[in-house]
């Protein structure tokens, strides 16, 4: 058992020593993608419900890595936060985002997400700001999302930075809604625009006895504080009609796309007539 005991430590110490490495590597490659710009935006409609067409596509980051190929945010953004780099590749999502959407019809929204470390870092008011300016995107246009997590640290900052990104017009909504930090309390110290109910639940919808309820829930909470509900991962019609009939405000999912480049989002609300 001993053996074995040191057998185990050795393995482990070694898989760790590689994922060392690999995170060593994927940082190298970070900087030297964004300095020869390989990140690209996709983008993910958001389908209104109340008045059946396109509100907003949610802005979704790629690497297009020149060995390795496509690489998914969830293998590179967890790096890009340890290492700080978010923040310069969050900047040029911000930018990136309100360039394309200013060529969109004007009552098309977009999305960006934003990490907790650049909602805890200065600076990023005046990021958005520039993005914004530069673009010439109406501050109305821009919807960022950030999760529950942020307000696991020090909320004070953070609820003077969102309030005065809201007062310029910015609409601020709650990712991944159900999943992180359990108390409630924040709702009502600040007003968010939209709550995403996390694609967990959506799966679960018509599978798991309870979760039509905990859906209804959220949507009756959301309401009664006049904010907006967007159900994310929507991938078959049982839970679209579900979704429909609980007054969810909008849907996004397989069922409907998934997130395209920049030059499908053209055709696609040109094809809807939008
Ligand atoms: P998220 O913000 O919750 O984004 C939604 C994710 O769900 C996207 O994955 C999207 O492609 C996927 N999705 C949408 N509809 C469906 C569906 O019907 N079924 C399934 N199975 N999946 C669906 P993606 O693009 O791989 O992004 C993963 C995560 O990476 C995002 O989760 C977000 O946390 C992060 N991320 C992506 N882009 C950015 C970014 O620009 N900045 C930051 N900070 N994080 C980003
Ligand atoms: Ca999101
Ligand atoms: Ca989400
Ligand atoms: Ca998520």
């Amino acid at each position: 058992a001993k053996e074995a005991g040191r057998g185990t430590y050795a393995f482990f110490e070694e898989t760790l020593n590689e994922r060392a490495q690999a995170r060593r590597r994927v940082e190298n490659d970070l900087r030297i993608a964004i300095e020869q710009g390989q990140f690209e935006l996709h983008y993910q409609p958001l389908f209104d419900l109340d008045k059946h067409r396109i509100g907003s596509f949610e802005a979704l980051m790629r690497w297009n890595h020149p060995t390795r190929g496509q690489i998914s945010p969830t293998d590179f953004i967890p790096v890009a936060e340890d290492t700080g780099l978010i923040v310069r590749i969050g900047a040029w999502a911000l930018h990136e985002a309100c360039r394309q959407a200013k060529s969109w019809p004007e009552h098309v929204r977009v999305a960006v997400n934003v990490s907790p470390i650049q909602l805890q870092r200065p600076g990023l008011a005046e990021t958005i700001l520039q993005a914004l300016a530069s673009s010439g995107l109406e501050p109305q246009r821009l919807e960022i999302e950030i999760t529950e997590s942020v307000f696991l640290a020090g909320t004070e900052a953070t609820m003077k930075l969102l309030h005065s990104l809201r007062a310029i017009g910015v609409r601020i909504a709650l990712d991944d809604f159900g999943t992180g930090y359990s108390s409630l309390s924040y709702l009502q110290s600040f007003p968010f625009d939209k709550l995403k109910i996390d694609r967990s639940f959506i799966q679960n919808l018509l599978v798991r006895p309870g979760a039509v309820a905990v859906v209804r829930a959220i949507t009756d909470l959301a309401g009664a504080l006049g904010m907006e509900t967007t159900a994310e991962g929507v991938e078959e019609d049982s839970q679209l009609a579900e979704l429909r009939s609980q007054g969810c405000s909008s849907v996004q999912g397989f069922l409907f796309a998934r997130p395209m480049p920049a030059r499908k989002v053209a055709e696609l609300l040109a094809q809807k007539g939008e």
